[in-house]
């Protein structure tokens, strides 16, 4: 990157959302840059991410508008990595074999029970098992587990499809430039400048319209003053990952655990919800934590290598719903919020932003997670 560059949009992120917009743009024929701090996967959640698709899972923990939006979302996903593919050449990992939700003692099958009330008033479906239903799709399951829901509930690796959307934005004509950290962003005339810390040198970049997408750091970039700041923390996620045997084809849940098999014998193992700010230690306690309650249910992942402790950091705004739209009424976006699905809602989120953004029509569907809620509390 030079002093000086002019583009038509820029991405300010290179996480899953950053990248899934910067192809969605680029193939509609706008001249993108995108602009990540340090190496695309470096410190994104979704480098850390299980990939679970999980609108029916956890529709409990979800406002009804979230559901209907993950459904959606739910249901572009295999043809949106079906393009991804075409276009970049690279497999996203997606898995369609489903999700058992496993109960292991009484209190678990009140909360499956629980969860399946919610999942027929959101008009989901779920399968109820016996035990034995249960071992016989998944024999490796413990004997300990009572009953079972199984969901539709589908996966992606978060990493392959990283890998595939760098690939498709630059089949798209897109450019992502690494290690170009944005710090602040202002209005100069019709465009927007933004300061760009690239590698040893600064540079400005001058955009027509500029999204923020920097997940749980969204809210650092130094903007003009008057706009509705994102009311924005990290939630620390820790996941450990094991490889070996392959044990399940399921993704398996129980209400303290989930374990995500992939394809190639990894199988992904998670997930802590803490309120640490940016502390990026994987602790003893923690671990041991996950690895005891994944053995609880598939006892057969003692006998795997432990190959990965990770943390990432979920991109969590008060009401814990994103914020997708412009954050000025004008060319400045926001894509950000996206919490614990942040890998599921990209693609759709790249979507109807674009057409936001490139045909000022809004979906109903993202109309309840515009950013201009928090503008009424700022002003307040
Ligand atoms: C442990 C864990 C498990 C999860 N499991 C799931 C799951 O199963 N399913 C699911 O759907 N979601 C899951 N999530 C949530 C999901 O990972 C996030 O919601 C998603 O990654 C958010 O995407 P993002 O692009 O907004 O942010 P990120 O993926 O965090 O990416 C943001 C990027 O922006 C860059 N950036 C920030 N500021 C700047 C700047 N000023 N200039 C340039 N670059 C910048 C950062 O370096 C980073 O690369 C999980 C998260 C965690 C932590």
């Amino acid at each position: 990157m030079t002093g000086r560059a002019v583009v038509d949009v820029c991405v300010v992120g290179g996480g899953i959302v950053g990248l899934a917009l910067g192809r969605e743009l680029a193939l509609r024929g706008r001249s993108v840059l995108v602009l990540e701090s340090r190496r695309v996967g470096e410190r994104s959640a979704a480098n850390v991410a299980a990939g679970m698709l999980a609108p029916a899972s956890e529709v409990d923990l979800s406002d009804s508008r979230l559901t209907e939006f993950a459904l959606a979302a739910h249901a572009m996903y295999p043809e949106w990595c079906a393009a991804l593919a075409r276009e970049s050449g690279l497999d996203a990992g997606f898995d369609p074999t489903g999700t058992l939700i496993v109960a292991l003692h009484h209190d678990h099958l009140a909360l499956l029970e629980r969860l399946n009330e919610f999942q027929r008033e959101r008009g989901l479906t779920a399968e109820r098992l016996s035990a034995a239903s249960a071992r016989e799709l998944e024999p490796c399951l413990a004997p300990g587990v009572i009953g079972a829901l199984r969901t539709d509930d589908t996966q992606v690796d978060p990493r392959r499809a990283m890998r595939a959307l760098v690939a498709a934005i630059a089949a798209a004509g897109g450019v992502l430039e690494d290690g170009a950290e944005v710090s602040a962003l202002v209005r100069d005339g019709d465009t927007y400048a933004l300061t760009v810390r690239h590698r040893e040198s600064e540079a400005t970049v001058h955009a027509s319209q500029v999204v923020l997408a920097g997940g749980a750091w969204s809210a650092r970039v130094a903007l003009p003053a008057g706009l509705p700041s994102l009311p924005m923390r990290p939630v620390k996620g820790q996941v450990v990952r094991v490889r070996g045997e392959r044990l399940i084809g399921h993704v398996v849940r129980t209400p303290d655990v989930y374990l995500v098999p992939r394809a190639d014998g990894e199988l992904v193992i998670g997930a802590t919800m803490e309120e640490m700010g940016f502390d990026a230690r994987s602790t003893a306690g923690m671990v041991e934590h996950l690895l005891r309650e994944a053995q609880r249910v598939l006892p057969g992942i003692a006998e795997l290598e432990l190959t990965e402790c990770g943390v990432g950091f979920r991109p969590a705004l008060r009401d814990h719903l994103p914020a997708i739209g412009s954050l000025d009424g004008a060319g400045l976006f926001v894509a950000t919020g996206h919490f614990r699905n942040g890998v599921e809602l990209a693609p759709i989120t790249a979507q109807l932003l674009a057409d936001v953004m490139c045909e000022g029509r809004t979906d109903p569907l993202i109309a309840p997670f515009t950013p201009a809620r928090f503008a009424t509390v700022a002003s307040a």
